[in-house]
């Protein structure tokens, strides 16, 4: 089948949705699950090449949980809601985004699925573009929305996502549904919509955004573009390590690729040393509770500093007036 027989013998909202969801299939869903299955069915290979070891395994170890295949229910949950948002979530929010867009408000839709392909050098430009409204986007969205006290949705993603101990195959799609939709579909699909993208240029934003995924949260030591994609993989892993955890770094890594992370001090200070990685490691072994304790205590000690700060300014104030 051509792509005119494609486009003349489908509507263009279904167009689009079947191929979002073969794009994600093919390269995000097949190869995750495949990296998955082989981290729990052969725990013991799949160790050696584990950056972090035992800790980067589903289950955090190489004997199997009891419960379904080896896994426990905390990771079943993991993967049942990993693929509801991939497949249900983040499609049926794209649909309801293109159905507003053309059937309700009679707007022309965020992506265009026309007969004319794009020339080769327009894809790219458009896609160098979006990469950068999407790393924007993400880090906002990240650091205001989702790790804000103030933030009504901050505990959704605190308490699900942030209770991964590292990322492992399959979670860069686990969170609760809203906080997913914010963090994963909205930086994605604005920034396709934002420069109207042909809707081949947008599975392959889609295909290049998946590989990326696929890999980043994998968990394995050598990837595809070390020094790329092990820097994705690495910010991806200290994100979750280190925030909520206090330990040293504090929130840190809400970018993709790390640059606005760089220029916003937002990061964390590399492993250095043995003890650095044994530190972190004994922060990814602690559960979510223990996160949030930990994070208490630290911002109970800082309001009292800032409450002797404050009593030291008043008194100096009163000896000054009595003076
Ligand atoms: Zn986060």
């Amino acid at each position: 089948m051509t792509w005119a027989t494609l486009v003349l013998s489908h509507s263009p909202l279904r167009v689009e949705l079947v191929g979002t969801l073969a794009v994600r299939i093919i390269f995000y869903l097949l190869p995750s699950l495949l990296f998955f299955l082989f981290d729990i069915l052969f725990p013991s290979v799949s160790v050696a090449i584990k950056a972090r070891g035992e800790l980067g395994l589903p289950t955090g170890s190489t004997k199997p949980a009891r419960g379904l295949l080896g896994i426990g229910w905390k990771e079943a949950k993991v993967v049942a809601w990993s693929l509801c948002n991939l497949l249900v979530c983040g499609i049926l929010a794209q649909g309801v985004v293109e159905h507003v867009l053309t059937k309700v408000l009679r707007y022309r839709s965020a992506i265009r699925v026309s007969l004319r392909l794009p020339y080769p050098w327009e894809s790219v430009l458009d896609i160098l573009r979006a990469f950068v409204v999407r790393e924007f986007l993400t880090y906002i969205i990240h650091r205001f929305a989702l790790h804000s006290p103030r933030s009504p949705v901050s505990r959704y993603h605190l308490s699900w996502y942030h209770s991964l101990r590292v990322p492992y195959p399959l979670t860069a799609h686990y969170d609760h549904p809203i906080p997913y939709l914010l963090l994963k579909v909205v930086p994605l699909y604005a920034s396709a919509a934002a420069f109207r993208f042909h809707m081949t240029t947008y599975m392959l934003f889609v295909a290049l955004v998946s590989l990326e995924e696929t890999f980043a949260y994998s968990g394995y030591k050598t990837l595809p573009t070390g020094f790329f994609l092990g820097g994705v993989a690495r910010r991806a892993e200290m994100h979750v390590i280190r925030n909520n955890g206090g330990g040293g770094g504090g929130n840190c890594y809400f970018g993709v690729w790390g640059v606005l992370d760089w220029l916003c001090g937002t990061t964390a200070p590399a492993v250095e040393d043995h003890e650095q990685q044994e530190e972190e490691d004994q922060l990814a072994e602690e559960d979510i509770d223990e996160k949030m304790i930990r994070k208490a205590i630290e911002e109970y000690r800082r309001l009292l500093r800032e409450k002797k700060g404050n009593g030291n300014k008043t008194r100096r104030r009163r000896v000054n007036n009595n003076r």
